[in-house]
């Protein structure tokens, strides 16, 4: 039982367990880079307060830019055919089955 626990911890993060129910802030968009007339590339959302940004491969970064400012440190992939969530703290991604994904 020993083993499984550390197992476990290895590939949990402990912020998985605190995560509550939120809103996305929008449908479709990182609303900041519409405020700026730019542009991005994919989307996450911050699964602490339903802020969506956009990604590391965006020009603005605002889900990491988010991140920095209040601290929150897990999103989720916003794309619809990914459910991957990654934590900032932990440096990791989680899967909602809670097990390794095999591609
Ligand atoms: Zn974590
Ligand atoms: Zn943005
Ligand atoms: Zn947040």
């Amino acid at each position: 039982m020993g083993l499984r626990e550390i197992f476990r911890s290895k590939k949990d993060c402990g912020h998985v367990s605190e995560l509550v129910k939120v809103e996305p802030d929008s449908p479709d968009s990182c609303l900041k880079c519409v405020e700026m007339g730019d542009t991005w590339v994919n989307l996450r959302v911050c699964l602490h307060c339903g802020h969506v940004g956009c990604c590391d491969a965006s020009k603005n970064k605002h889900a990491t830019g988010h991140h920095k400012e209040t601290g929150h440190p897990m999103i989720q992939s916003y794309q619809p055919d990914e459910t991957w969530r990654y934590c900032y703290v932990d440096d990791r991604r989680v899967t909602d089955a809670d097990s390794p994904a095999r591609r």
